[in-house]
């Protein structure tokens, strides 16, 4: 069965009685193309244990299977488990559970179901829960290679340098540790029911370290701060989120230590140069 082709799609949902959810993010697709090049990009061989979240009918689940080692599956959509058991049920190297991602515990799913392989992620992810999903993955540390599809302003956001008005604390954090980059677009056109955006896909690749060699905490609550009120300079950012802590002087003195300019703004530091006044900063506050 074409999963990917509406006139055989509608039946099977039909007779399964589902009824596509907003709630749950649920836009299936509908190009054969794009399951077929998100797995070829997703560069998952016999070595890789592929986690996919929401599978949806197994378009996607279907081209890993046919690479992978391994394919876990976490679906949070009961209803989806009986037409999953009908499209992906005759993969050995298939496991769907149904299980929300963000509760999910996402190092104990790895040691049961990817023992000898290496881990990755690929997936059509829903987009009303893009950032905590990315954060939580990133979190982890346990995944080499994360290929997803998500909404377009949001790709730009994750691989947005400094300067750049998508450039912000959410981009600076998935760069701290996994290169970034934008492989290609999708239409709403490719999906049902259509989304009103345009989506992208993303690969991230795990650095072998992180971008910087500095006190990852003190860091990212600099970034935050720096970013929680974008437009003011650096110094009146910082001095709202250090208060209580550091003297405006003092973060003026770190600031004039990095050698940037008293009215720098957060948004047009690269991660070396937040990184240097996080050590600045680190001393000041001894
Ligand atoms: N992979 C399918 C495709 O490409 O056609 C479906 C993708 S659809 C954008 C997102 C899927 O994620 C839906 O099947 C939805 O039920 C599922 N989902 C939503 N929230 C989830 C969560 N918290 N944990 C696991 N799956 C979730």
């Amino acid at each position: 069965m074409e999963l990917t082709d509406l006139k055989a799609l509608t039946p099977l949902l039909e007779r399964h009685g589902f009824h596509f959810s907003k709630a749950k993010g649920q836009n299936f697709l509908i190009a054969s193309w794009v399951p077929e090049r998100v797995a070829e990009e997703s560069g998952a061989d016999e070595k890789a244990g592929v986690l996919e979240i929401g599978p949806g009918v197994g378009c996607l689940t279907r081209e890993l299977a046919k690479r992978a080692g391994k394919v876990l599956a976490l679906e949070i959509d009961a209803r989806l488990m009986p037409v999953l058991a009908e499209t992906v049920g005759e993969y050995e190297n298939v496991t769907v559970l149904n299980e929300d991602v963000l509760g999910a515990d996402l190092g104990s799913l790895v040691g049961e179901h990817f023992a000898g392989l290496s881990p990755a992620v690929c997936a059509n992810l829903p987009y009303n829960i893009t950032s905590p999903v990315l954060t939580k993955l990133i979190g982890s540390g346990l995944f080499g290679t994360i290929t997803v599809m998500i909404q377009r302003e949001v790709a730009r956001r994750v691989c947005a340098g400094p300067g750049t008005a998508d450039y912000g604390a959410f981009g600076i954090l998935v760069d701290f540790y996994y290169h970034t980059r934008i492989l290609f677009d999708v239409p709403p056109d490719c999906f049902e029911p259509r989304p009103k955006v345009t989506s992208s896909v993303i690969r991230l690749e795990k650095r072998d370290r992180p971008a910087a060699d500095t006190d990852e905490k003190l860091f990212f609550r600099l970034v935050r701060a720096a970013f929680n009120q974008r437009r003011k300079t650096l110094v009146n950012a910082l001095s709202s989120g250090f208060s209580g802590r550091l003297e405006k002087a003092q973060i003026a003195r770190c600031i004039a230590a990095c050698g940037f300019s008293e009215t720098v703004r957060g948004e047009t530091l690269s991660i070396r140069e937040f990184a240097a006044l996080t050590d600045e900063i680190g001393r000041a506050l001894k």
